[in-house]
């Protein structure tokens, strides 16, 4: 895949860049190197201190990366506003609260008299250089959820964005070097995915992260377990949005349509599946697919428009196909289903509902990355779980309910990293997020988040 902004409004090539030679990785892996053996000892007021620098920084110039982020990937330019506002938190958030995460943790006295230990208490350090293997859906989000920790934590950052996005990746190394973060810290290697296995082996690079589809972390995964070392997955999702019938049925189908069309349809926790009780499924079919159809479709950068065009030409043929195979199958659009009349450039698709879905249907088991509903009938409670738990995936859940407990099992039995009550999922600093199953492993955000790339050690003392 060439390194390139390619304007998914219009299919325009706009930029291409040459990837990183051998040399220039190496020297940013040596780079990076030096730079943890300084760096790992700062205290936490000064890392907090460079990391709010960067937040003031990138508060200023949202509006210009913003721009950049709807060039390159098609989202809309009040979801790329959004996008930077909600990275100023967290790394605000992280500067704040790192020091707190990451405080020495003491057992009880009593709980550790018979190791024969005077004190002993559990210690954070630092892990080293993290590989940050990325995707172009959140260019700037999924980058500072990991950033920010990780710096806060005292490691260094390597990048290696998704090919589509390289002004965005360019921008964030710089972001943090002009931030004042010493040279090193935090950089972005512009190279193919096909150089990641040289970079993840390297003895230097000590554990990785990655955002992105299950083949991509399959192979990044299976190489760091070869090495030896840590992994944290954020893959693919297609979360359950369950609608029972005490819900207030107009507010489950408002939210659902954001739910759904969020970022253009291209988020892994977008609520996918719609699961409807019976009693009210009419009422919130109608509802649903009158929202969908009332979204405007059009220029990302237009403040009128709701849903832009899908990252890439590929991305919007792999859900053309996805459909098309379910409707060959007898499902039935009760909207959309194809692309926008009046359209000739860019990678437009309309916002679309699917009933009549069945478990021979490729939609029902795979990721539709893309503004794709599908739409069930369920008997009862029981029937909602299991149809909810019936697929590979298991990152997060939407369950609308007023009966407590209903919620009581959704929580139990749902096969997700999180449970949504009366909403849809959002990621937040505070809260971590992650999921099981196909949907990869280990937390980001949170405490859960920032320790996952430390040596938790144990110090005991006679
Ligand atoms: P990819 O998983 O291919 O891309 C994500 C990142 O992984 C990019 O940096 C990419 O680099 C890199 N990558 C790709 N292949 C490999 C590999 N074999 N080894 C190591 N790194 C690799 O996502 P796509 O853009 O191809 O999207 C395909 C599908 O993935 C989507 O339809 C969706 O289902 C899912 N996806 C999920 C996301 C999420 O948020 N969980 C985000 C994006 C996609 P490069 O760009 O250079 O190929």
């Amino acid at each position: 895949m060439p390194i390139a902004t390619v304007n998914p409004a219009d299919g325009e090539t706009l930029k291409t860049f040459d990837p990183h030679p051998g040399e220039e990785v190496e020297r940013r892996l040596a780079e990076a190197d030096r730079a943890f053996r300084t760096y790992r000892s700062t205290s936490f007021e000064e890392r907090a201190r460079l990391l709010n620098a960067a937040a003031d920084l990138l508060e200023r110039e949202a509006a210009e990366i913003a721009r950049v982020m709807t060039t390159e990937m098609g989202k809309t330019f009040a979801a790329a506003k959004a996008e930077a506002a909600k990275c100023v938190k967290a790394m605000r958030w992280y500067a704040a609260h790192a020091e707190g995460l990451l405080a020495d943790e003491h057992p009880a006295g009593a709980d550790v008299k018979d190791s024969g230990a005077v004190s002993a208490h559990v210690h954070y350090r630092p892990l080293g250089p993290v590989l940050a293997v990325m995707p172009w859906n959140f260019p700037l989000w999924q980058v500072i959820r990991f950033a920010a920790p990780a710096l806060m934590a005292g490691n260094v950052g390597l990048l290696k964005h998704a090919s589509n996005v390289p002004q965005t990746a360019l921008y964030l190394g710089e972001l943090f070097r002009r931030a004042g973060f010493p040279e090193g810290c935090f950089q972005t290697l512009l190279v193919s995915s096909g150089a990641i296995e040289g970079v993840l082996r390297d003895p230097r690079v000590v554990a990785a992260t990655l955002t992105g589809s299950e083949p991509a972390g399959r192979s990044v995964a299976s190489i760091a377990a070869d090495e030896i070392k840590k992994t944290v997955l954020e893959l693919g999702g297609s979360d359950p949005y369950i609608v029972m019938p005490s819900a207030d049925v107009e507010a489950a189908a408002r939210t659902a349509v954001t739910a759904r069309v969020q970022n253009n349809g291209q988020s892994c926790i977008a609520a996918k599946r719609f699961l409807v009780h019976t009693e009210i499924y009419d009422a919130f079919a109608e509802l649903f697919a009158a929202g969908m159809r009332e979204l405007t479709v059009g220029d990302p950068m237009a403040a009128a428009t709701d849903v832009g065009p899908l990252s890439s030409e590929q991305g919007r043929a792999d859900l053309e196909e996805l459909v098309a195979d379910a409707v060959v199958q007898g499902a039935e659009a009760l909207c959309g289903g194809r692309r926008p009349p009046g359209f000739e450039r860019g990678w437009f698709y309309e916002p679309t509902v699917l009933t009549g879905v069945t478990d021979r249907m490729r939609i029902h088991r795979e990721e539709a990355f893309g503004p794709v509903a599908t739409l069930y009938r369920v008997r009862d409670l029981d029937d909602a779980v299991a149809l909810a738990n019936d697929t590979p995936f298991g990152l997060s859940s939407n369950v609308w309910t007023r009966d407590e407990a209903e919620v009581d099992r959704f929580v139990r039995d749902l096969e997700a990293g999180g449970v949504f009550v009366n909403g849809m999922t959002a990621s937040h600093p505070a809260l971590p997020f992650g999921g099981v199953k196909r949907s990869g492993y280990g937390r980001e955000l949170a405490g859960h988040g920032i320790r996952e790339f430390c040596n938790m050690t144990t110090v005991w003392r006679a």
